[in-house]
């Protein structure tokens, strides 16, 4: 049967338009359905402008100045900036892409039904179908929730403010980035976690460093809390918590929930299509196939990593797959998370148990900022490198930076895990003496530094040893 489609793909996201360049790209025919092309969705509502509000943010840090209106259109030429530059429609439709706005559900398994915005519908096939439709904020429940206003990730930037004073719930990375920004130009900040530490995620060594700065920059951050009620109208809320024995009533002008994400599959009528999927994801095989062979899912509407990085590497092995039966390997260990504060987090790969470590199968080997001549000279001596590699081999098995431009050194990482690259070996590469990276030099000369090398060092002392009597042997000759 013959298709006017090779590829369409639902959801023009960061997952959807990644996925639409390259297979245009491979001169494959693609449709991509996104029901609002504005900007305003995917992560040109989220992401982008929560990197803007924190660069703006250590920038009236910096200046200790009170942000004014001119900050508001800053903000704004900002996000639109980064947006013409990637997801904008003009872009993809130039590369060759076909699209449609319009919101898509499936009618069989080669044909979805748009609903465009005055309306009409309209049906298409495709011979292969990519579904990247996203995900959505993830609300608790708690007493009065139905009739409090609140806050998400996904409402907050449809107007630019800063507000008096706002509870965040949730000390993830999108907690953290906001409540820093928030914080830094002049709102009172308190964030409740229900884990005992902020960024659960990642390793404690990594996220400690970033509440003491956040405390000391003055937010107040409430670890290990429950929330058992909340109460409000458009201007003040009110938020009980209890911690520990300790009950509190926090009041703010509003609340925002960072509290995760879930998925919505049944919204695009996969049924129809025959697509399993369950409450929180749409099953997928390695190649990021579902149980329809034909029909694929990639980024956050899998129930897996949530992050742009993780999707953008689904895209591009969802793709392959899917015009030429290639498989890619992906899997979230191989993908960097990154959290944008000051002092930046970042993280990838495995870091080994304690228990691990102990059993010296595994070595750690860190440097601190303080060491690093250029974070020194910027006061930013704040900060760590750690890596984790194999005893013996030096294979890397994980990483993590905290402190400035961490996002960017753990790029280095991330190319030598999955190039098999060990650490030794990045020992012997140039880094830029006073750069940020040059730490990352000298974390891997710590390699050749460690006790592990002492068998070998004893070894070569003998060898000397041996050579120098050897000599003085020929010269008494
Ligand atoms: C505040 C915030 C900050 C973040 N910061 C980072 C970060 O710094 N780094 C990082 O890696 N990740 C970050 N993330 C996560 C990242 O934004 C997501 O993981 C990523 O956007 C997921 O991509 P996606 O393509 O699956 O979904 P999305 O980018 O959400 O795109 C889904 C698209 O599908 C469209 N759609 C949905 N249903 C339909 C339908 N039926 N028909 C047509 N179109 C449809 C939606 O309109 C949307 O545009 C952040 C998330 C949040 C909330």
């Amino acid at each position: 049967m013959s298709y006017p489609y090779d590829l369409i793909i639902i959801g023009g996201g960061i997952s959807g338009c990644t996925a639409a360049s390259i297979a245009v790209g491979f001169g494959a025919r693609t449709l991509l359905v996104e029901k609002d092309m504005s900007g305003a969705n995917g992560s040109w509502q989220r992401t982008i402008p929560v990197k803007a509000l924190l660069y703006q943010a250590r920038k009236y840090a910096e200046r200790t100045e009170a942000p004014t209106h001119k900050f508001f259109d800053e903000l704004l030429s900002l996000k639109e900036k980064a947006y013409r530059g990637t997801e904008h429609p003009e872009r993809l439709k130039n590369l060759g892409v076909e699209m449609v706005e319009g919101q898509a559900v499936f009618i069989d398994s080669h044909t979805i039904e748009i609903e465009k915005k005055d309306h009409k519908k309209i049906r298409v096939r495709g011979r292969k179908m990519i579904i990247a439709s996203g995900s959505s904020p993830l609300i608790p429940e708690v007493e009065g929730i139905g009739r409090t206003p609140y806050l998400t990730p996904d409402t907050l930037f449809k107007k630019t403010w800063i507000p008096e004073r706002i509870i965040i719930v949730g000390a993830g990375p999108v907690g953290a980035e906001l409540g820093q920004a928030w914080c830094r130009l002049g709102s009172q900040v308190t964030l409740l976690e229900k884990e005992n530490r902020i960024l659960p995620a990642f390793p404690l060594q990594a996220s400690d460093p970033l509440r003491q700065v956040m405390e000391s920059e003055g937010m107040e951050i409430i670890t290990g809390c429950k929330i058992t009620r909340v109460k409000g109208d458009e201007h003040s809320v009110t938020v009980h918590v209890s911690a520990g024995e300790e009950e509190r009533v926090l009041s703010a002008d509003r609340v925002l929930f960072a509290t995760g994400r879930h998925v919505f599959p049944e919204k695009l009528k996969l049924k129809k299509a025959g697509v399993s999927y369950k409450a929180h994801q749409v099953f997928v095989d390695k190649n990021f196939r579902t149980n329809v062979r034909h029909i694929y899912a990639i980024g956050d509407i899998t129930g897996t990593l949530h992050q742009a990085q993780m999707a953008i590497s689904m895209a591009r092995a969802a793709v392959v797959h899917a015009l030429f039966r290639i498989p890619m390997r992906v899997t979230s260990e191989d993908v960097p998370r990154v959290v944008f504060t000051d002092p930046e987090v970042a993280t990838i790969g495995r870091i080994p148990s304690k228990s691990a470590l102990k059993s010296q199968k595994y070595e750690r080997y860190r440097v601190s900022y303080e060491k690093i001549g250029r974070a020194v000279i910027e006061d930013t001596p704040e900060g760590w490198i750690h890596v984790y590699v194999k005893k013996w081999t030096g294979r890397i098995m994980g990483a993590h930076i905290t402190g400035r431009n961490a996002g960017e050194m753990i790029s280095v990482f991330t190319m030598a895990m999955r190039h098999g690259i060990p650490l030794r070996k990045i020992a012997s590469i140039s880094f830029p003496f006073s750069s940020f990276s040059y730490g990352i030099q000298k974390v891997a000369e710590e390699w050749h530094l460690s006790p592990q090398r002492n068998g070998m060092y004893n070894w070569l002392k003998k060898l000397f040893r041996l050579q120098g009597f050897l000599r003085k042997g020929n010269r008494q000759e």
